[in-house]
């Protein structure tokens, strides 16, 4: 079979929120774009669907008008995070007032964000996987990339891989670094709604485990759960999903007499972790650059805000992207990183965690602070100081 030859600037693998996000980015700004994607959109993506505030101004920021993907979405006022009788509400406000989290139908969004990224001028290749980089001098040249024609070669200044948390660019880099903990197996299916849940969301956290109702547009009812991987929820699929359910009887409960409405997605384990999100002549983005658990809920935010990270340090002279690239991961990320490990340390210890619920519960104050810095609302950092942590934990 012959190899099929092209060129570009930019070869983006992975056309989820992070990839179309820098595609569109980077084709607004006159770069010549290939954005590569294995399946074909609209594609199904397991996720908990629940996207926090911010979203909203790296979509305008792109570009993406309001309506474009809001006519899907469904506004949220927060997330209620319950463990037996301990409940606390999550809500976000910023200097402007208080602010929406969002139930985002995931097939539809990234379809939608994939479609504008061709309107921006990028060219989008689906049923294209990418196999393995090329190196000239050190320095990624360009990538082999398999097609339903047969294999081809696209030459390229620089390739970025958006492609998820099994990122084969990040393994094929030699970056990609095995998850220690939390070892999870994350899974998702749409139920019928529940009017109860109309406008928030809830999380439920279970002994060992964690399930998330979160509403979406059309009366529809995200169900997402990550589960230990130690094989003691069963074995298929559905056992695995069904012990999740009725291991925690207030989601038992809410899902009673609901109708499945998808087949149950999975994703194992949930994490990725890579030694280096950059280097020369290529960039991670979104999940492929590392992500660490679903709980917090920010990684459609996290994947867009990388992606203007990554096109803002190719906006000038491409010496030196790579460095401004993880400086400026380095300003957005370190801090919300050392939180999300907070409360990841907190649901591994789970009578630390209802203790903590406890007392946010009747500090509404400090847990809408909490929540403002994990939905990006504010800075992580005012939720890790030390006066901040005492608020939370004093008696
Ligand atoms: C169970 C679960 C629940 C979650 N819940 C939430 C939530 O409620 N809220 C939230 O904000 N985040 C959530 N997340 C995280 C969120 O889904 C991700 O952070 C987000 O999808 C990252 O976007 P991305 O563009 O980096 O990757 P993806 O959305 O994974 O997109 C990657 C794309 O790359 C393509 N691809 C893969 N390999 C190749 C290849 N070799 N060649 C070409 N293309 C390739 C894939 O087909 C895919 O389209 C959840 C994740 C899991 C696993």
């Amino acid at each position: 079979m012959s190899t099929a030859a092209l060129d570009c600037e930019v070869l983006v693998v992975g056309a989820g929120p992070a990839g179309s996000a820098v595609a569109a980015a980077l084709a607004a700004h006159g770069r010549d774009v290939l954005l590569l994607e294995a399946r074909a959109h609209p594609r199904p993506k397991a996720c908990a669907e629940y996207a926090s505030p911010r979203i909203v101004e790296e979509l305008r920021r792109l570009g993406l008008a309001d309506d474009a993907w809001r006519a899907d979405a469904l506004p949220l006022s927060g997330m209620r995070v319950i463990r037996g009788d301990d409940a606390v509400d999550v809500r976000y406000r910023d200097a402007a007032g208080p602010r929406s989290a969002w139930g985002l139908d995931r097939l539809v969004f990234d379809a939608a964000l994939a479609a504008y990224a061709v309107a921006s001028g990028a060219r989008l290749w689906e049923h294209a996987s990418f196999g393995e980089p090329l190196w000239t001098d050190g320095r990624v040249s360009g990538a082999v990339v398999s097609t339903p024609n047969g294999p081809a070669t696209v030459t390229c200044r620089w390739l970025i891989g958006a492609d998820g948390a099994r990122s084969r660019v990040a393994n094929r880099l030699g970056v990609e670094r095995p998850v220690v903990v939390p070892r999870r197996l994350g899974m998702v299916a749409h139920y019928q709604g529940d009017a109860e849940l109309a406008d928030h969301g809830e999380m439920h956290v279970g002994p060992g485990w964690y399930v998330g109702l979160a509403p979406l547009a059309g009366g529809r009812l995200n169900v997402g759960m990550a589960l230990p991987m130690d094989g003691r929820m069963g074995r298929t699929a559905l056992e695995r999903f069904q012990a999740g359910i009725d291991g925690i009887p207030a989601v038992a409960a809410r899902l009673a007499g609901r109708r499945r409405l998808t087949p149950i997605r999975g994703a194992s384990p949930i994490g990725h972790r890579v030694a280096r999100a950059a280097g020369p002549g290529w960039m991670l983005v979104g999940d492929a650059a590392g992500f660490i658990d679903p709980f917090t809920g920010e990684g459609i935010y996290r994947a867009l805000r990388s992606a203007r990270a990554a096109a803002e340090s190719l906006a000038g002279n491409d010496d030196g992207a790579e460095k401004r690239y993880l400086a400026a991961r380095r300003r957005s990320f370190a801090a919300k990183d050392a939180l999300t490990w907070l409360v990841q340390g907190m649901l591994a210890a789970p009578p630390i965690m209802g203790y903590a619920l406890r007392r946010l519960a009747s500090r509404p104050e400090t847990a809408e602070r909490l929540g403002s810095a994990l939905g990006d609302c504010r800075p992580a950092s005012d939720a890790l100081s030390p006066l901040f942590l005492a608020q939370v934990l004093r008696p």
